[in-house]
Formats: structure tokens, C-alpha cells, sequence
């Protein structure tokens, strides 16, 4: 399953004077450029989940976000592109004006119900879509494509370039789903590891292996460039982005990816990696929610 018009993603190498220093080599898989709707992760971790929607008939995918999600928008494109109605759940209160990221939703036709937090939180499925479907109509996506078959899909990032040419492959994580694909994908001597954008969220290593079982490969999550949390960001990452952006013509997203480039050259910069170290940085897309940042605090 694929798009009919897809751009292609692209492997960027890196020229950074640190990296040369130490004789890392480190490229970034561009998955932001796949699809302008679709972008990054998010279509791999949602192929598989629409493909089996497709195979059992169901009449109606549902799944859940925030009023910024990258996966309400991504699901709200892909369900449009294959033909399938969708209906997103929307954390909080319905506001009075729609984030950027709601109205391009509705735009693919994705119905909107928005959910109390207490209700959003319990994944509470509201009556009214029962009123139009039955319950074995409505085919239920997890909050970020968490599961098995988001994992699988997630998998398949590898095959978009020489995967097993890396010694360390990394990514941002929300869920953990696409640190689990990467893993479930990688050879064993390749080292993959997360950058967490939540605050403390130390039960993420369980729900990884939770997705790989029985697999007991190992993996890393990093817990310290959350910058006070989800979606939380101080002046210093926004500048870092724009620096980042000048030194390498890469755009990134300030819930996930600029955490994740962030702590890459920490990390280099402190020696982390070894000499000869090939380094593959998944940039997982999410550009759409920059859109949430006053203007103009950003180059790109
Ligand atoms: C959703 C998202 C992630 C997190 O992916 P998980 O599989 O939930 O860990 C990372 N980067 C971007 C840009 C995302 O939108």
C-alpha cells in the first residue's frame, strides 16, 4: 500500500565540524519529506492499522489527539487517501477557533468530536457514533498508532534506506511504537536509541518491550532533553533549531525532532560515540505543529 504520488524520502549527511573531529559519520533519513499531510513517522505506524480496515470491512476508523496532533492530521490524510471515513477524537473542549492542524483535519473530511479530558483520558468512545455505526463497524486506532501492527509498519522505515549499514540508529519518542519497529527491524549489533519528549515517562521501556515480546533485544531511551516536557520548550531550543537549520538546511519540529538533533550533538559533543561510529537519525516529520509557535520565531 502506497501513495499514488509519494515523495520519496532522502538520506542528508551531516557536515558538522564536530562530527569530523571525532570521524563520525552521521546521515538523517528525511521522512518529513514523504507527503505534506502524511508526514514522517506517522504513515508508516498507520499503514497496516488502515490495511487491516480495509480487509475486515470496517466502515469507519476512529482515533484520538490533541488539538496539534501530528497523528490526527496524518490519520485524517491517509483515511481521505484510501477511502475510508474518519473520525477524530480531540483532547479537551471544542475552541472557539480551530488549530491549524483541526481545520486541515476537517479539510480531509475527518469528523471532529471533541472529548472532556476526563473522558479523553479514559478514551471514552461518545454515544453519538453509535448512533450511525454499530460497534463492529468502527475500527479503533490507538492514541499515536501504539500497537503491534503500528510497530510492524514502523519496521518498514528501515527498508527506506541501507539500514543495516548503521551502528546506532535514533529516534524521538512519544509512544514507543517507532523505537519498537526500529528495533524489530534492526540487526542485533546495531545499537537504536530514543530520545524521550515526555517528562519522566519511565514506563515507556516496559511498553516497548511489551510491543517486541518475545524479542528481548536491547534498546536505549534517553530521558534528559525533554526540555521540561511534552510540547514544553524554552528559548534555547528555538535557537538551537534555527542554528541547526543554518548548519545543515534541516528543519525540525520543537515537540519531537529538535530534541532529538539536540541531543545528538550533546552527545557528540561529549564523546558518547566512539570513532567510526555510523550514525542514522530518523527525522520523524511533525513540521505541521511548529505551526503552534508564535510567527516568526522561526528561520525555516
Ligand atoms: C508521533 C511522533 C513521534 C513519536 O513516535 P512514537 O512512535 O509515538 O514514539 C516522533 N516524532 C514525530 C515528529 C512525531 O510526530
Amino acid at each position: 500500500m502506497e501513495f499514488t504520488e509519494k515523495h520519496g524520502p532522502r538520506i542528508d549527511s551531516l557536515q558538522l565540524d564536530y562530527l569530523m573531529q571525532q570521524q563520525i559519520k552521521a546521515d538523517v533519513l528525511r521522512l518529513d519529506l514523504i507527503h505534506p499531510l502524511i508526514s514522517g513517522n506517522k504513515w508508516y505506524k498507520l499503514k497496516e492499522y488502515i490495511k487491516e480496515a480495509k480487509t475486515l470491512q470496517k466502515k469507519v476508523v476512529i482515533t484520538f489527539g490533541g488539538p496539534y496532533s501530528n497523528h490526527i492530521l496524518a490519520t485524517a490524510a491517509a483515511c481521505s487517501i484510501f477511502k475510508i471515513p474518519a473520525i477524530g477524537l480531540i483532547r479537551g473542549e471544542e475552541p472557539k477557533t480551530y488549530s491549524p492542524t483541526l481545520m486541515d483535519a476537517q479539510h480531509q473530511n475527518m469528523r471532529l468530536m471533541f472529548l472532556p479530558r476526563k473522558d479523553y483520558q479514559d478514551k471514552l468512545i461518545p454515544d453519538a457514533v453509535f448512533d450511525q455505526y454499530s460497534k463492529q463497524e468502527v475500527y479503533v486506532i490507538n492514541e499515536g498508532g501504539y500497537g503491534q501492527l503500528g510497530m510492524k509498519g514502523a519496521a518498514s522505515i528501515l527498508n527506506e534506506c541501507t539500514g543495516s549499514f548503521y551502528t546506532h540508529i535514533l529516534c524521538a519518542v512519544g509512544t514507543g511504537t517507532t523505537l519498537a519497529g526500529l528495533r524489530y527491524h534492526a540487526q542485533q549489533h546495531q545499537q537504536i536509541i530514543g530520545v524521550s519528549a515526555l517528562k519522566n515517562n519511565f514506563s515507556l521501556t516496559q511498553e516497548v518491550e511489551r510491543l517486541l515480546e518475545p524479542m528481548k533485544e536491547s534498546f536505549s531511551i534517553l530521558h534528559d532533553f525533554h526540555f521540561g516536557g511534552y510540547a514544553k520548550y524554552n528559548p534555547g531550543l528555538l535557537e538551537f533549531m534555527n542554528e541547526w537549520f543554518r548548519q545543515t538546511g534541516i528543519p525540525s519540529d520543537f515537540v519531537y525532532t529538535a530534541k532529538l538533533f539536540y541531543a545528538f550533538a550533546h552527545l557528540c559533543q561529549n564523546g558518547y560515540f566512539s570513532r567510526g561510529s555510523n550514525i542514522l537519525l530518523i527525522h520523524s516529520g511533525g513540521l505541521q505543529g511548529n505551526r503552534s509557535l508564535p510567527q516568526g520565531t522561526l528561520i525555516f
